[in-house]
């Protein structure tokens, strides 16, 4: 792997405090590493303060948002608060996207407030021309009726992608990127190696989710943005291209979708 490759995580939660004793640490080796940044997305309100803090010290991006789990925890005013904080940061330094929000089925009891607080995230996305950073579990046809009925400029991104070719060239055709980490590592997804051998290049960006999802068949125990290099190794197997050409690809991919 050459060093001078540049890649970007655009989904860690740096924020959590699974890396509170050493996160200073593991930005540095990923910069060593050629992972030259992450985008931390928000889980809810409660962490927002947070999380912003932490991504202004360490010059990462962030995005600012509500996760389908934590949607019971929302009250009535949480959209509002939303609202303000994107008034409030919307151009400045590290604000990228509208996120993570979304839809999970595996979730299900608070379905209905869910689907309240994506439809108004999407909406916030649209008022504050923002990219989208997109959960969305066993809950595809929702989710893509949603990005149906309100059209948001600059799009987003289908996190944590796991699906088959025909699944992924939707959410492509609305022109939505899908993220790809540690589970292409696994054996057991081949729906998502066969999505990411048969996509064009320009469908997909890299993440992690880190902490989330300790990554099998993998050199390392545990998921941080270090896990990279070989997400990408395997996208440039599975594609039959080079890693250079793969990298730069993936690099031009998240750097367009989000400005950065
Ligand atoms: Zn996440």
């Amino acid at each position: 792997m050459n060093k001078l490759q540049t890649m970007i995580d655009s989904h860690a939660h740096l924020d959590f405090a699974d890396f509170d004793t050493d996160r200073g640490q593991l930005l540095q080796q990923m910069h060593r590493s050629g992972i030259s940044n992450v985008i931390i997305p928000s889980v809810s309100e409660a962490q927002w303060d947070n999380q912003i803090s932490i991504a202004l010290q360490h010059n990462c991006f962030y995005a600012l948002g509500i996760h389908p789990w934590h949607c019971e925890e929302a009250s009535k005013t949480t959209l509002a608060t939303l609202r303000q904080m994107l008034q409030k940061y919307a151009g400045k330094q590290g604000l990228v996207a509208v996120g993570e929000c979304g839809l999970d089925k595996l979730h299900k009891s608070n379905f209905a407030t869910q689907m309240i607080l994506f439809e108004g995230q999407i909406a916030l996305a649209k008022e504050f021309d923002l990219p989208l950073i997109i959960h969305a579990v066993r809950a595809h046809e929702d989710v893509l009726r949603c990005l149906n009925n309100q059209d948001v400029r600059r799009k987003g991104v289908i996190h944590g992608f796991y699906g088959g070719p025909q699944l992924a060239a939707q959410y492509v055709k609305l022109g939505y990127k899908l993220g790809v980490g540690g589970l292409l590592l696994n054996d057991n997804a081949p729906k998502l190696q066969q999505t990411v051998a048969e996509l064009p290049l320009e469908s997909f960006i890299l993440e992690t989710d880190s902490p989330a999802m300790t990554p099998k068949n993998s050199l390392n125990s545990r998921n941080t943005p270090l896990i990279l290099p070989e997400v990408l190794q395997k996208m440039a197997d599975l594609q039959k291209k080079s890693t250079v050409l793969v990298s730069e690809q993936m690099f031009y991919n998240v750097a367009q979708l989000f400005d950065l």
